[in-house]
């Protein structure tokens, strides 16, 4: 089974006979044992099996099997949100006094979350200009770099990384490369291909696709060698008293990485999904799949057409031969990126609002990646906390709409941005 649509459809789930066929749903926070005992080694991760949702859960850890093929790991977990996922990738690994290299070009809750909240945790970021050489990205390594971090397409930059080049020099200072792969999705691109080792997802976007739940999703490849640089990841490599020393690498192998972020984060942090929101987000996986190449060719068709309208200023969607990561989009994901467009309107901020006011089916919401047509407009909306100077390191210009290409008919979508284009300069 290793088609990437057959696993949408089938992984994870594997039933033996007289079992349910859909995924069953475990809404239980607790697990019956015989003997104290029994229980006991759980607790000391000597045996494995349930017995607290906070911690593990069987409808969870379905899902997040077939994440976890539809990406290639090895091991993968369930968050209850995508921010949950970013901050558990990185925490799991880096602590006060350490420094992780990251993109500039972020999420506006991860550069939230990097810049202000880690950064009262005593870990410190730099941000880098993901378009810059690698002689130049080589001089944001520290000695206390504990890893890279950028997103495969940037939400909502649009910028495409460049996992070859992230991942060499990730691994020439001995740290892991982490992407967060939300707005790609593994039907698109599988950054394990390139040389990443951990990716994370907001599973609220495509993966989800209806706006019905939202969650998160870590997964390793298994291929970052924690011994090879023992002395960066005591956390990995040395023995955690908690579980009675315990050697996470050594003992869960290449699953030690996720057993690591379930034993300690989630047990002391939570952020664990509900088994109710891990089903709804399996149905949204059943048609990943289905939905993904008409979101692309939706899209495409949209920035088609916006390229060529007079009052469209600029626009971002890697899927055009003028973007400037047009050949690196062909290059990691040749059947296309994802369904969002950035484009800013001749007129400004003013314009921008009115356009996007004057829209009738295609609404404005706090999301994308759904299957209804959206818009957003991320200086006054996700990004308002950021001065225009940070909009602009950001790579957000202040007139940057970003519009959700749904999945509806092409020809519908078009019209309804035409006549809001009528009116937003009447
Ligand atoms: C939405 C989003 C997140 C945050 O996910 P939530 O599920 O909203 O917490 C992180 N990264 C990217 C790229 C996103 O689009």
């Amino acid at each position: 089974m290793n088609s990437i649509d057959t696993i949408c459809v089938q992984g994870g789930h594997k039933p033996g006979n007289g079992e349910p066929r859909q995924v069953p749903i475990a809404q239980n926070t607790t697990w019956k044992y015989s003997t104290s005992d029994e229980m006991g080694k759980l607790f000391d991760l000597e045996k494995s099996g349930y017995f607290y949702t906070r911690l593990q859960n069987p409808t969870c850890d379905t899902v997040a099997a077939k994440i976890c093929e539809m990406e290639g790991g090895v091991a993968a977990m369930l968050t209850s949100s995508g921010q949950a996922a970013n901050f558990f990738a990185i925490f799991n690994i880096a602590h006060a006094g350490d420094h992780v290299v990251s993109t500039a070009s972020l999420y506006g809750g991860t550069s939230n979350l990097f810049t202000v909240t880690m950064k009262k945790m005593g870990i410190e970021f730099t941000l880098v200009d993901q378009d810059a050489s690698e002689e130049e990205l080589e001089k944001a390594f520290r000695p206390n770099t504990k890893a890279v971090f950028g997103e495969s397409v940037s939400n909502p930059g649009l910028n495409v990384l460049d996992f070859e080049k992230f991942a060499r020099l990730a691994h020439k200072h001995g740290v892991p490369l982490i992407v967060d792969n939300t707005f790609a999705t593994p039907v698109n691109c599988r950054p394990f291909d390139y040389g990443v080792d951990i990716v994370t997802h907001s599973t609220t976007k495509y993966m989800d696709g209806h706006a019905a739940q939202v969650g998160g999703a870590i997964v390793d490849s298994g291929n970052f060698d924690w011994f090879a640089h023992a002395d960066k990841f005591p956390g990995m490599t040395t023995p955690d008293e908690s579980y009675h020393g315990l050697i996470y690498a050594e003992k869960f192998g290449k699953a030690g990485y996720i057993v690591k972020a379930v034993a300690q984060l989630m047990r002391d942090l939570g952020s664990s999904p509900a088994p109710m929101n891990a089903f709804v987000l399996n149905l949204g996986l059943e048609s990943l799949h289905l939905r993904m190449p008409r979101h692309c060719s939706n899209a495409q068709k949209v920035a088609e057409y916006l390229q060529a309208r007079p009052e469209v200023s600029w626009i971002r969607f890697p899927g055009l031969k003028e973007d400037k990561d047009y050949a690196l989009a062909q290059k990691y994901m040749p059947n296309g990126t994802c369904g969002v467009i950035a484009f800013g309107l001749k007129g400004g901020r003013e314009t921008c609002i009115k356009f996007m006011d004057s829209l009738k089916f295609i609404s404005i919401v706090t999301h994308v990646a759904d299957a209804r047509s959206c818009v957003l407009h991320p200086a006054s909306h996700t990004h308002r906390q950021l001065s225009d100077e940070q909009l602009a390191e950001a790579g957000i210009p202040v007139d940057l709409i970003r519009m959700s290409v749904g999945i509806e008919a092409p020809e519908d979508i078009i019209a309804d941005i035409e006549q809001a284009m009528v009116e937003a300069y009447k």
